[in-house]
């Protein structure tokens, strides 16, 4: 699934996009689909690059615009397997807009929001998921924005799966990824990920296992993280699946209307 024949990659050592990458491809594997039927759709950023480096049809598109290109894709072919990989800066900010929408839609896409907390790949600057306090180029004394919680945000525009995971916990993360394939609608999958590079050397981790450590203290089980009382959860964050809903996928409420209106169906 990944290809042979292109110029290596571009990340950084140590950085986790590779594990979350892989994560994605075998929960392609798991959920048996077919190569052929499975489109890769990206926006831009240093998670972008993934849709380059596996070996499917793949579309690397513009900034924050992946979701609506892989809304087209869907709509004009029903029966392809949609994979949108997107990054915190390219989902949450720029394609914001894209991204409530297409959760509101229902539209039958998988989005793995690859979560490394900064814009990577542009300069080290904050995005709308960079902790308050942590810093950024453009945030050189730790940011006072408050973040997105990008789940609860999917889950209130209606998205119809929402998890999140970790590039240390490879084996959930897979799983996650999987469970989001298998549902009907739109899913939305975090997964939070190092960047030792540009949120790392800022924030002192720049030591990649340093990140992964942070990663395997922090995240904890959603069922144990409700139990959690509120005055100990400091830092850390719930990883599993939050949210599962049966609402109808948008094309085949489209279908229903299109079919309605041609007196098919009252
Ligand atoms: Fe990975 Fe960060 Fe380097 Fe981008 S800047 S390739 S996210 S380590």
């Amino acid at each position: 699934y990944f290809r042979q024949h292109r110029l290596p990659h571009i990340w950084c050592p140590g950085c986790g996009n590779g594990i979350v990458m892989k994560a994605i491809v075998e929960a392609v594997e798991k959920q048996k689909l077919n190569r052929d039927n499975t489109v890769i759709v990206s926006g831009i950023g240093c998670s972008s690059r993934a849709s380059g480096y596996m070996d499917f049809d793949t579309l690397h598109t513009a900034h924050g615009r992946a979701i609506p290109f892989a809304t087209g894709i869907k709509l004009a072919n029903p029966k392809l397997n949609v994979i949108v990989i997107t990054g915190d800066g390219d989902c949450t900010a720029i394609g914001g807009n894209h991204f409530i929408h297409g959760a509101r839609r229902n539209v039958d896409l998988t989005v793995v929001l690859f979560n490394n907390s900064i814009y990577g790949m542009t300069g080290g600057q904050a995005s709308p998921m960079t902790p308050v306090h942590k810093k950024a180029t453009t945030a050189p004394y730790g940011s006072v924005d408050r973040p997105f919680d990008a789940c609860h945000l999917a889950e209130a525009a209606g998205a119809a799966y929402v998890a999140r995971s970790t590039a240390f916990h490879v084996q959930h993360l897979t799983d996650m990824i999987a469970g989001g394939i298998a549902r009907d609608g739109f899913s939305f999958i975090e997964a939070v990920v190092q960047c030792p590079t540009a949120y790392g050397r800022k924030n002192k981790m720049a030591d990649p296992a340093q990140m992964m450590m942070w990663m395997r203290d922090n995240a904890v089980m959603k069922a144990a993280w409700d139990k959690l009382p509120t005055d100990k959860r400091d830092e850390k964050f719930p990883i599993g699946v939050f949210y599962q809903h049966e609402f109808t996928e948008y094309g085949k409420a489209y279908n229903e209307v299109i079919e309605m209106a041609q007196g098919g169906k009252k």
